[in-house]
């Protein structure tokens, strides 16, 4: 593997990296494009850091949960808006063709740096999560296929999410001997245990089957009956509310779907995910005042 990290994803001598830096201030700049009522706000910033054989990190991507719109009416979707203006910011944009439920999803690029578009049902709210390419300050590494955050599913417990073999980090013919995987089935310099996904398969992590089996869509399209709370006044501030709230398995990364629907005579807005971490569905929903 090389480095293919982008110019941007240096590390600065604040140890800060570049192109978290870059990045969050690109995303601010694309989403204010379409003026939306609310946002946009960095409702969310982390980093998923990555490792080989040690526990011990060998480096880090950095990652922004940007919001706008959610006002407690319904609005006109900003969706193309924003897509033309990545466009426009010379993003190679691709959108989704499986839009279900009133939700729209696409995926922008740019050198390493990825960007999930996703409009929710009813509310308008629209999110965008980026993530910077991973860096690894001591290391000459490629980029891992999955990192916690952007990872479909569960990351595999044998590569943790690298796809490749690392016992010779996906270099099988480098040393004085060839690596065991160089006979794997997966392919040389492969993981074996994922055959070089980055991720578990389906019989060990039943949670992934869904996205797998297309007759089981519809319930994972319905928002679960939760208790309803109150105390927002958008379905932005209540995003922002519980991005902040972990998994029972202390996990808080979950990519969050939104639907905003008029209930008798309250506004209901609905979240619901995966957790990243235990692969349980989490929901929660909020009662909003009527315009
Ligand atoms: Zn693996
Ligand atoms: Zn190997
Ligand atoms: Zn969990």
């Amino acid at each position: 593997m090389t480095d293919t990290n982008g110019e941007h994803a240096g590390r600065g001598a604040s140890g800060v990296s570049g192109g978290a830096v870059w990045l969050r201030g690109e995303l601010l700049d694309i989403a204010s494009a379409p003026r939306p009522d609310r946002g946009p706000v960095v409702v969310r910033e982390w980093t998923d850091s990555v490792r080989l054989r040690d526990p011990a990190p060998v480096g880090f991507r950095s990652l922004f949960l940007i919001g706008m719109g959610g006002d407690a009416h319904p609005s006109p979707s900003k969706f193309g808006e924003v897509l033309a203006a990545f466009a426009g910011a010379g993003w190679e944009v691709r959108r989704d063709a499986s839009d279900q439920d009133g939700e729209s999803r696409a995926t922008a690029r740019h050198e390493d740096f990825e960007v999930r578009v996703y409009e929710g049902s009813g509310s308008g709210l629209l999110t965008l999560t980026g993530w910077t390419p991973v860096v690894c300050p001591e290391l000459r590494l490629g980029q891992p296929s999955f990192t916690l955050s952007t990872a479909p599913g569960a990351l595999c417990g044998d590569c943790h999410g690298w796809g490749v073999c690392l016992d010779c980090e996906g270099r099988p013919y480098s040393r004085y001997e060839r690596c065991w995987c160089a006979a794997n089935n997966a392919g040389p310099g492969l993981c074996a245990e994922c055959a070089g996904r980055g991720l578990r398969s389906s019989e060990a992590a039943p949670w992934m089957r869904p996205r797998q089996e297309p007759h089981d869509t519809d319930t994972e399209g319905a928002f679960p009956p939760v208790p309803v709370e109150t105390g927002h006044d958008s379905t932005l501030r209540a995003l922002t509310d519980v991005a902040q709230r972990a998994c029972t398995c202390g996990e808080f990364r979950c990519s969050w779907r939104n639907s905003l629907s008029r209930e008798g005579d309250r506004l209901l807005s609905r979240f619901g995910g995966t957790c990243q971490g235990c692969g349980v569905r989490r929901a929660y929903a909020f009662a909003l005042p009527l315009p």
